[in-house]
């Protein structure tokens, strides 16, 4: 099929067969399409759409561009998480030697921090040695010993994904359900998975800002994954202020290290409780839900979940002191508190805002090639909903650069943490009647 007459079809509203979706893919795995062609589909995409066949075609055409890992030799249903990204999203470090602890088999693929979004692979690197670039033998080793393994995508997994990526991050068509739900679930499928937990973020620090947007994401991978024969479960959950107290790589692992202890804030644990427990349960480790979840609440009490995360961290090279110290991790060298300006009730920092504060510190990067300061970042010193006096401590900057310290808290500064108390009406739609206005 001429790539031409793929780019009419779909610019002119038809949907694709099976067929021209698979010479797109390998059109972007081979070089047989030019980028010209393939960001011109990538935009019709955007314009037009996808029907979820489709959507399960490209998918499936994503996968095939490389190699499918099978885990076959390793009993039982390999379950794994996703996230679409947030701040303080640190949940998988969590979650991941939960679920394992309870037999579920955790084969974790992550991504680094795009943008002011955090990535797992960067938050375990600040773990002195620790190796997320397992080959794919390595990758199947560990798994057999300790049940879960957390690397990052190799070379030879959905290929094509990471050409078409790098085209729509310059051609500004990354906002496309069809085209985001094929990225990811084709890596997912890749990695020789049985079922998927997807954590769809919805907020002002998410991708999907709105509850509709977040709603048609979940429903789209979750009818996507079933066609492509992947159980799935879809959680939409908040994401307009951090998760947690703490953004930044090595911070995030303390505070992951924290809950694993057994303490650490409230919302990182039961998010991460919730989702392990969703994964206990499609991996048959649990008969119902509820079920599933006092198994992941004893594997947290019981300090099974912290034994598994050494257990893990030994297994890729990391200083397994730093699970015992977390004050072993890298740190940062200055810190600067940011206080209230006023009294009232802390509403908290702004997700977007305080990620992009945390990017400009160096926690982040802007571009995939940049490097990150694994020491650098923030920490909320209050749990949103307290009263606080003017002048009241509210966070910690933890930063190297002055100049970057600049620019943080020059972003903070259009942020109004402190309030009133929110209003708890917030709409009225009464009945029509005449008004005295
Ligand atoms: N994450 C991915 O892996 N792909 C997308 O397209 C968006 C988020």
């Amino acid at each position: 099929m001429r790539a031409v007459d793929v780019l009419r079809a779909k610019r002119d509203g038809a949907e694709l067969p099976a067929e021209a979706i698979f010479a797109f893919v390998r059109g972007a795995t081979d070089g047989s399409w030019p980028a010209y062609q393939l960001a011109a589909l990538l935009m019709a995409i955007v314009q037009r759409g996808m029907t979820p066949r489709e959507t399960a075609d490209l998918t499936a055409a994503m996968v095939h561009s490389g190699v499918k890992l099978d885990l076959g030799h390793l009993p039982g249903v390999k379950v794994d998480k996703h996230s679409t990204g947030g701040v303080g999203d640190k949940t998988s470090l969590v979650l991941a030697p939960l679920a394992a602890a309870c037999g579920v088999v955790v084969p974790m693929m992550s991504g680094r921090g795009l943008g002011h979004s955090g990535g797992t692979l960067d938050k375990l690197e600040s773990i002195p040695g620790f190796r997320v670039g397992l080959s794919l033998d390595e990758f199947r080793a560990a798994l057999a010993e300790v049940g879960v393994a957390l690397i990052g995508q190799t070379h030879e997994v959905a290929p094509a994904d990471r050409t078409l990526y790098a085209l729509r991050d310059v051609t500004a068509t990354v906002e496309s359900i069809p085209l985001i739900t094929a990225s990811i679930l084709s890596k997912k499928i890749a990695e020789g998975i049985d079922a998927l937990v997807m954590d769809v973020k919805c907020g002002s620090g998410a991708f999907m800002a709105t509850r509709n947007e977040a709603r048609l994401l979940a429903r789209s991978i979750r009818d996507v994954a079933a066609l492509n024969h992947l159980r799935s479960e879809a959680v939409i959950t908040a994401m307009d202020y951090p998760l947690g107290h703490a953004v930044g790589n090595a911070l995030e692992v303390a505070e992951c290290v924290e809950v694993l202890r057994g303490g650490g804030p409230a919302d990182t644990r039961e998010l991460s409780l919730e989702l392990a427990a969703r994964m206990v349960f499609l991996g048959d480790r649990a008969a119902t839900l509820p079920e599933a979840r006092s198994r992941v609440r004893e594997a947290l009490d019981s300090g099974r979940g912290l034994e598994k995360f050494r257990e893990i961290v030994v297994r890729q090279g990391g200083d397994v002191h730093v699970v015992d110290d977390p004050g072993k991790l890298p740190q940062a060298p200055h810190r600067r508190v940011v206080r209230a300006d006023r009294g009232g009730v802390f509403h908290g920092f702004e997700a977007g805002r305080l990620g992009r504060a945390c990017c400009v510190l160096g926690a982040g990067r802007e571009r995939v090639e940049d490097a990150v300061d694994h020491a650098v970042g923030a920490v909320v010193l209050l749990e949103r909903g307290s009263t606080v006096p003017a002048g009241e401590p509210l966070l910690e900057l933890h930063y190297r650069d002055g100049d970057r310290l600049g620019q943080a808290l020059e972003i903070l500064r259009t942020d109004e943490p402190v309030g009133d108390r929110a209003p708890l009406v917030l709409e009225v739609l009464a009945e029509d009647r005449p008004t005295d206005e």
